[in-house]
């Protein structure tokens, strides 16, 4: 048989969590609830697994399998995306400096604003803009965190040269590929040192897992600091939601192919409306980042968010006009979700105050069209 990696990254997939137990000859692996494990006489761990707060043998499944479709040396799994991005800067020195792209995901903003404050330090910059990374660095800036495409105005950041430009002044890149999967960008072969996911979104799929990674394209010191936090303060991925992010990730490939050609059709279908004063989506020969996005990424994905003319009464009465879309925060779930951002993410928010933003799930897309065309008529 072909080693894995000659393997399609949708064969990959689909085999996700499919490990033969040679005990039953079950064809997919079961979750291991046990906090602990048996040492011999020898004094070793036969299955290599001591306590489940420093491994775990169905967590350490999903992390080799994250690593694999990432390319990478290493993953750690935490109990949340935001778990995992704090374990990113709990890595950083006292002192250091971080440039944010202005439109990060708000809640990013509030850990560097309210649990990091006094320890590290930010700077906001439009990181999709050439030359406002440089403008941002400091003699102590360790970290340039992407996002891209943004949240939640999908402005689209060159990783490639991010990367280039940070490497230069010695800094490291993060990006969050939450909103783009392994399938749409792969930040670690643009040169980024480490990728984080929310797993609660694409990964797992269907809005009942919680759950995030941090996947590093070296096995470095920062590498083994981020395992260090893992498995010391434990705020680790608990099995069952481990066994399901996998079972998750196995139709991950149709399930994000049909969001994605869905978010498409409903691009266009905003872009033409008299009632939207902006659509927000890579995808459109239009947008701002277009020609990165086509370099940089295998398809302009499913969330995109537009702008109703009127303001925030107009997006609010559109949203509570949807029957079909949810009105709920969050993403990457089967069910279509609209949200207006601005009041989701409060009085700080940097959000349009016309702005709804979408996730596309797996309805058909005809549904979703006509949904949209009676709540904007
Ligand atoms: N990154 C992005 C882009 C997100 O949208 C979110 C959550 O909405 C997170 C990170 C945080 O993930 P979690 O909710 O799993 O902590």
């Amino acid at each position: 048989m072909a080693p894995d990696d000659a393997l399609h990254p949708h064969t990959r997939l689909a085999h996700a969590g499919c490990v033969v137990d040679p005990a039953t000859g079950a064809v997919v692996a079961s979750p291991v609830f046990a906090t602990t494990f048996e040492r011999g006489a020898d004094g070793e761990y036969a299955g290599g697994h001591v306590y489940s707060r420093t491994s775990n043998p169905t967590r350490a499944l999903l992390e080799t399998t994250l690593a694999d479709l990432e390319s990478g040396a290493g993953a750690a799994c935490f109990a949340s995306g935001m778990a995992a991005s704090y374990a990113v800067f709990t890595a950083l020195p006292t002192g250091a400096h971080v440039v944010l792209p202005d439109d990060v995901y708000f809640n990013v903003r509030r850990l560097f604003d309210t649990v990091l404050a006094g320890r590290l330090t930010y700077t906001s910059a439009d990181l999709s803009q050439p030359g406002a990374l440089e403008a941002a660095f400091r003699p102590e800036t360790a970290l340039v965190w992407v996002e891209t495409p943004s949240n939640p105005l999908l402005r689209v950041t060159d990783i490639a040269e991010t990367a280039r430009v940070a490497h230069a002044h010695g800094a490291r890149v993060a990006v969050d590929g939450t909103w783009t999967t392994p399938l749409l960008q792969r930040p670690l072969a643009l040169g980024a040192d480490l990728v984080v996911h929310s797993l609660t979104k694409y990964l797992a799929g269907h809005s009942d897992v919680l759950g995030g990674a941090v996947i590093a394209r070296e096995a470095n010191g920062v590498f083994e600091t981020i395992r260090a936090f893992q498995g010391t303060a434990g705020p680790v991925l608990d099995p069952f939601s481990s066994w399901l992010t996998l079972r998750g990730m196995r139709t991950l490939a149709v399930r994000l192919e049909r969001a994605c050609a869905t978010a498409e059709a409903l691009a266009v279908f905003l872009d033409g409306h008299g009632r939207v004063a902006a659509v927000h989506y890579p995808g459109l020969a239009s947008h701002a980042g277009h020609a990165v996005a086509r370099a940089q990424m295998a398809h302009a994905g499913a969330m995109l968010s537009f702008e109703v003319d009127g303001g925030e009464p107009a997006a609010r009465a559109v949203a509570n006009a949807l029957t079909v879309f949810r009105q709920a925060t969050s993403l990457g779930g089967t069910e279509s979700l609209v949200e207006h951002r601005a009041s989701v993410e409060g009085p700080d928010t940097r959000s349009p105050a016309g702005l709804l933003r979408v996730s596309v799930g797996l309805e058909h897309a005809g549904d979703l069209v006509a949904d949209l065309e009676r709540a904007l008529a």
